[in-house]
C-alpha cells in the first residue's frame, strides 16, 4: 500500500456532534466518493482516508490529488481497519465490491454506497454483507464529470441525501451514516428503496434518457443532410443536453438495474408525447397552449425554483 503523509488534512474541524471514524475507506474512487473524501478529510472526519478501485491509474491519480492517504488495489488490504466503508462504483459493481470486502471488514464496520439506484444494490450486496450493518444511500448531487480529478469540496452541501434503510438495518448504523452527510452539507431524508428508484426514475434517470436520446437524434440528422446541424444548437439545446456528456458506464447500469421504473415511466413520457404530436398535427393549439402552461407552472413552482440556478443533477 502506497502512503502519503496526513499532513496538514485536517484542516477545519467541525462541532462535537460531527462524526469521527478511525478509517475510512473508499471502495472506488471517482467523482463521488472522490468528493465525499475531499470533505471528510477538510472536516476532519476521519483519521485515516483509504481507497481502493481496480486500476493503478486511478488509485495514483486519488493519491497524486490527496483525496485519500493510503491507496491500493487490493481490497483486503483497504478495508482492514476501517470503521466505515464506502462503496462508489457504477451499480453494477456493488454486489462484487461487496463481495471481495466482506471477509475481511472489522466485526464493527458500517457499509455504505452511494449508488443510484437503490432497491437492486440491497439485491446485489446483501448475498455478502451483514445487511443489518449496511446503509443504502444515494446522495442526490453529482456532474457529467467522473474520475478522481472530478472530485470537489462542497459537492453535497444543500442537497439531498436519501437514505433507504431496510427493517433489521441497525438504527446506529443508520445515525452514523445520516451524521456524515449532514455534517458535509446535505439534507438528509429516509424511504424505501422502491419509492427511491420512482422518484429518481421521474427526476433523474428519464431526463438522462431524453437528453442522451435528443443528441444522438441531432447526431442522426447532422449524419442525414451531410452537412452540420450541431453548431447551430443554441442555448436551450446545450443546457437541456449538459448531462448527455455524463459517463456511459455509470448510466448504463442505472438503467439495467432500474429497469421496472424506468420503464414505467417511459410509457407515461410516450403517452404524453403522443399526445402532444396529435394536438400538432390536428393544430389543437389550445391543448398544445394548456400543456405548456402546466408545464411552465410546475417548472416555477417552489419544487423546481429552490435549485434552480445550481448546477449538477444526479
Ligand atoms: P466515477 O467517477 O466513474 O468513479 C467510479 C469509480 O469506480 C472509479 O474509481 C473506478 O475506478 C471504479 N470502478 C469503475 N468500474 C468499476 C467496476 N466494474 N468494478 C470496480 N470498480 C469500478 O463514478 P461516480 O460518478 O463517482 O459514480 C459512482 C457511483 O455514484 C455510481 O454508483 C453512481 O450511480 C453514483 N452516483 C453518481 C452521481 C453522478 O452524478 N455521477 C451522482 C450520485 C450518485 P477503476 O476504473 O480504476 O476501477
Amino acid at each position: 500500500m502506497t502512503d502519503t503523509s496526513f499532513g496538514q488534512a485536517c484542516a477545519e474541524r467541525v462541532a462535537d456532534a460531527v462524526p469521527r471514524f478511525d478509517q475510512i475507506t473508499f471502495v472506488g474512487i471517482g467523482l463521488i466518493n472522490g468528493s465525499l473524501a475531499r470533505d471528510a478529510r477538510r472536516l476532519g472526519l476521519a483519521g485515516r482516508l483509504v481507497a481502493t478501485a481496480r486500476r493503478r491509474e486511478t488509485l495514483d491519480q486519488a493519491l497524486a490529488l490527496g483525496l485519500v492517504d493510503a491507496a491500493t488495489p487490493d481490497a483486503a488490504d483497504a478495508v482492514r481497519g476501517a470503521d466505515l466503508v464506502v462503496l462508489g462504483t457504477p451499480v453494477g459493481a456493488s454486489g462484487e465490491a461487496a463481495r471481495a470486502v466482506a471477509p475481511f471488514l472489522r466485526p464493527d464496520a458500517i457499509v455504505t454506497d452511494v449508488g443510484s439506484v437503490k432497491a437492486r444494490v440491497l439485491d446485489l450486496v446483501a448475498p455478502h454483507l451483514d445487511t443489518r450493518r449496511f446503509v443504502p444511500g444515494h446522495p442526490v448531487a453529482g456532474a457529467e464529470t467522473s474520475g478522481p480529478a472530478a472530485a470537489v469540496e462542497h459537492l453535497f452541501r444543500d442537497r439531498w441525501c436519501i437514505l433507504t434503510p431496510r427493517g433489521d438495518t441497525d438504527p446506529g448504523a443508520v445515525a452514523r451514516v445520516a451524521a456524515l452527510w449532514r455534517a458535509v452539507g446535505s439534507k438528509v431524508e429516509t424511504m424505501g428503496a422502491a419509492q427511491h428508484d420512482k422518484v429518481l426514475a421521474a427526476v433523474s434517470h428519464l431526463p438522462h434518457l431524453l437528453a442522451f436520446n435528443a443528441v444522438n437524434t441531432a447526431g442522426d440528422v447532422e449524419h442525414a443532410l451531410q452537412g452540420e446541424v450541431l453548431k447551430y444548437a443554441a442555448g436551450g439545446f446545450r443546457d437541456f443536453t449538459r448531462i448527455a456528456g455524463a459517463d456511459p458506464a455509470m448510466w448504463r447500469d442505472v438503467f439495467l438495474h432500474n429497469k421496472p421504473a424506468v420503464l414505467e415511466l417511459i410509457g407515461r413520457y410516450v403517452e404524453n408525447l403522443s399526445a402532444l404530436q396529435r394536438a400538432i398535427r390536428r393544430n389543437e393549439a389550445d391543448a398544445l397552449f394548456d400543456s405548456f402552461t402546466s408545464a411552465r407552472a410546475i417548472r416555477r413552482g417552489e419544487a423546481l425554483a429552490a435549485g434552480a440556478s445550481s448546477p449538477g443533477m444526479p
